[in-house]
């Protein structure tokens, strides 16, 4: 059975798309058509900012409301995306390949999680402060809504990433325009669904899916206050060159290359240390922004921790995402899946070693899998080391001194992620202190809701995750008293 859809959930009703373009969803194990809706343009997006417009500036709509009523909506909203959760989770496997067992452990669970967070935080903060002037008698710093976001997601966590987004943006007072990424429709049209029967007000949540030209063409938008963006370091700089010229609000979430520095007293012998590695480094089929693709391997140890990575990657179970043994599920596209391989080709050409992996796995000629992949003798200026694989591919680079694995962890555009292994936390912690990134996990990495998320250098500029997310979606407007 497919799942189509020929409407577009747009001021709060479902309406006949501006054009008759559609998107095709395919299996990304399979390759089976899985379903059809309509793909956004230009006059879509035009809708949509007009009801998230209208949304915001009714004097006494949403922005308007108290945060204590925007809560109760919004906690309305998670009860019915709960109800859906299931249908999510296996919406979203069979679009982008993600192994089942990580939707229904993410992408089914965080939506609602990050709902009734911020729900929370917005019941529990102030909007005014007031404080004593050392000039002026008294001021009030007033926290205000930034106006209508348009907010641009990739496919690989395509709930959770919007839901980054929508929870912080709605607790303060914002509306928004979502565009999800052609590779992961189906699960948008379910949140519509949700959106609509928790009567959320309308024009407060309207989704346009669609390409890039679309993308560019929301963060341009003359109506559109404020752009939060998820997806590589090529598109956000775009998106960063628009902004900049509009002197709009911009938070950018964008790729990684982050490195696990395992430490010499590294034991690995637990199996839950294990799983935590590969957690930490191959999760969603290597297709997760922070995951610790560069592994830095002390020389006094290096052929002991190869053979680890070596034995994890190719011991792992690859299959059919819909299938709870699979680990490793297939890419979401053909076209990235060519991307994955052109790095592996790569990878080769510049001598590095494979020491599992690289082709194609056996038995499963339908679907767009790659074998995880290990690259040993890799060298920290190569391409496979610099640059975001998006795919189960890591390599194993050595060091000599924990000086030099700073210094190689360090020597990288990205600074999203991170990890330390080691058996002495405290020993571990000294050297996450001393890595340039946004987050770093001690023997392993896993965000947490309630403390903030971001890049540095080329992984990008803002938070998502926590309380302090809340402040991007807010202006801070200050009245003196004489
Ligand atoms: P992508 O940049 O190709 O696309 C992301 C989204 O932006 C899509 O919806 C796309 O249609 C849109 N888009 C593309 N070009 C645009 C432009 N010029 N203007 C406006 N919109 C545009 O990325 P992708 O391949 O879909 O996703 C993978 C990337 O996302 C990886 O680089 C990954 O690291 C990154 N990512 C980052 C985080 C984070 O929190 N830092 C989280 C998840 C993914």
């Amino acid at each position: 059975m497919t799942t189509e859809y020929d409407k577009f959930y747009i001021g709060g009703e479902w309406i006949d798309p501006a054009s008759d373009r559609t998107i095709e969803v395919l299996s990304a194990s399979t390759e089976a058509r899985i379903g059809q809706v309509p793909d956004g343009i230009e006059e879509d997006v035009d809708r949509a900012v007009a009801a998230a417009r209208r949304a915001f500036d009714d004097p006494t709509g949403w922005a308007h409301w108290t945060p204590a009523e925007r809560a109760d909506a919004m906690e309305r909203l998670a009860a019915a995306i709960d109800a859906r959760s299931t249908e999510i989770a296996h919406r979203i496997s069979n679009q982008n390949g993600m192994p089942i067992t990580t939707s229904t452990g993410i992408e089914a669970v965080f939506p609602t999680t990050l709902l009734r967070f911020y729900a929370a935080v917005a019941r529990n903060r102030e909007q005014e402060e007031h404080r004593a002037g050392m000039i002026v008698r008294e001021t009030i710093v007033r926290r205000e809504p930034v106006g209508v976001v348009g907010a641009i997601v990739p496919w690989n966590f395509p709930q959770t990433l919007a839901f980054l987004k929508i929870g912080p943006a709605l607790a303060a007072g914002c509306t928004l325009v979502m565009k999800p990424s052609p590779e992961t429709v189906l699960d948008g049209f379910l949140l519509a669904e949700a959106i609509d029967e928790a009567r959320i007000p309308a024009g407060v949540i309207n989704i346009v899916p669609g390409g890039r030209e679309v993308g560019a063409y929301l963060v341009a938008h003359p109506q559109v206050d404020k752009v939060a963006f998820t997806g590589s370091t090529a598109a956000g700089r775009q998106v960063a060159e628009t902004c900049g010229r509009l002197l709009r609000p911009v938070t950018l979430e964008l790729g990684g290359k982050s490195a696990a520095i395992v430490l010499d007293d590294a034991n690995f012998d637990e199996q839950t240390l294990r799983e935590n590695l590969f957690v930490s480094t191959l999760t969603n089929n290597g297709q997760t922004c922070w995951l610790c693709t560069r592994v830095l391997a002390p020389r006094s140890r290096y052929d002991e921790i190869v053979d680890l990575i070596t034995d994890m990657a190719s011991s792992a179970t690859v299959g059919d995402a819909l299938d709870p043994a699979t680990q490793i599920g297939p890419l979401a596209s053909s076209r990235h899946r060519d991307r994955v391989e052109g790095y592996i080709a790569k990878g080769l050409g510049e001598g590095a070693r494979l020491t599992t992996g690289g082709g194609r796995p056996k038995g499963l000629d339908k679907g767009w899998f790659v074998e995880p992949t290990v690259f040993a003798d890799v060298d920290n200026n190569s391409v496979i080391a610099q640059e975001e694989i998006f795919g189960p591919v890591l390599s194993v680079v050595a060091y000599d001194s924990v000086d030099d694995a700073v210094r190689l962890a360090n020597d990288s555009d990205y600074g999203l992620g991170g990890t330390v292994w080691s058996a002495d936390e405290d020993r571990a912690l000294d050297v996450a202190r001393r890595v340039q990134t946004g987050t770093i996990g001690l023997n392993v990495f896993l965000p947490e809701i309630n403390a903030p998320f971001g890049g540095v250098k080329a992984s990008g500029m803002g938070y998502e995750f926590g309380a302090e997310a809340i402040g991007g979606y807010e202006h801070l407007k200050t009245i003196f008293r004489r």
